[in-house]
């Protein structure tokens, strides 16, 4: 099983493709969390990654490309998550696991309307949190939250025709454990 999981910011993407992971048994590669960890080894790349992620900008997609082939070496069923996200991320990776004799089992977009998904975000930022994880990133600041919505309205949404002939549609609404039980109902639907 080979899926990629993808929606706005705040959709919930994060927390549903951990749950998903967790359920199906599936390596769990965010590159989002891939790249903030480059972040921290202090490097000349590390410190241009984090600057493109504080500014709410993509990173290079060879760059990107790069990461994410690495970390799907060897593995069999993997849940990417934050991955692609442009259409020329989605050919490059249809190319690369076509040259490894195989394909994408489904992608999976969370759907949720843009004013819910920046309403989560404003409260991701204001709400005190003991898991740090998640509280307060960088890109969560309000004048980045809009410069992400317009890169994941042009650059990312388009995915949604690219994958037409393989994608789960799933509402993003509701309680986290509600949108949990619609993934896996889509999922049973779709197999
Ligand atoms: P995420 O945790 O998926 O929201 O990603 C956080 C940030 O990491 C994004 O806003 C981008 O700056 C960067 N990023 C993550 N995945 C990619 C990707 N596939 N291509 C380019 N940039 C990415």
């Amino acid at each position: 099983m080979k899926i990629v999981f993808f929606g706005s910011p705040g959709s919930g993407k994060g927390t549903q493709a951990a749950e998903m992971a967790k359920g199906y048994s599936l390596t769990h590669i965010s590159t989002g969390e891939l790249f903030r960890a480059k972040v921290l080894d202090g490097t000349r790349i590390g410190r241009r990654i984090g600057d493109t992620i504080a500014a709410g900008s993509l990173v290079d997609d060879i760059t990107a490309n790069y990461v994410l082939f690495k970390a799907i070496e060897g593995l069999n069923r993997f849940l990417v998550d934050g991955y692609p996200r442009n259409i020329a991320q989605a050919k490059m990776f249809d190319l690369h696991l076509e040259n490894m004799g195989t394909e994408l089992t489904c992608a999976l977009f969370l759907d949720v309307p843009i004013e819910v998904a920046e309403q989560r975000l404003i409260l991701r930022r204001t709400k005190r949190q003991d898991k740090v994880e998640n509280y307060r990133r960088a890109d969560d600041a309000p004048t980045v939250i809009h410069h992400r919505f317009e890169v994941y309205r042009k650059q990312t949404e388009p995915l949604i025709q690219y994958y037409s002939d393989r994608i789960i549609r799933v509402n993003g609404t509701g309680s986290p454990a509600e949108v949990t039980r619609k993934i896996a109902k889509a999922l049973r639907e779709w197999e």
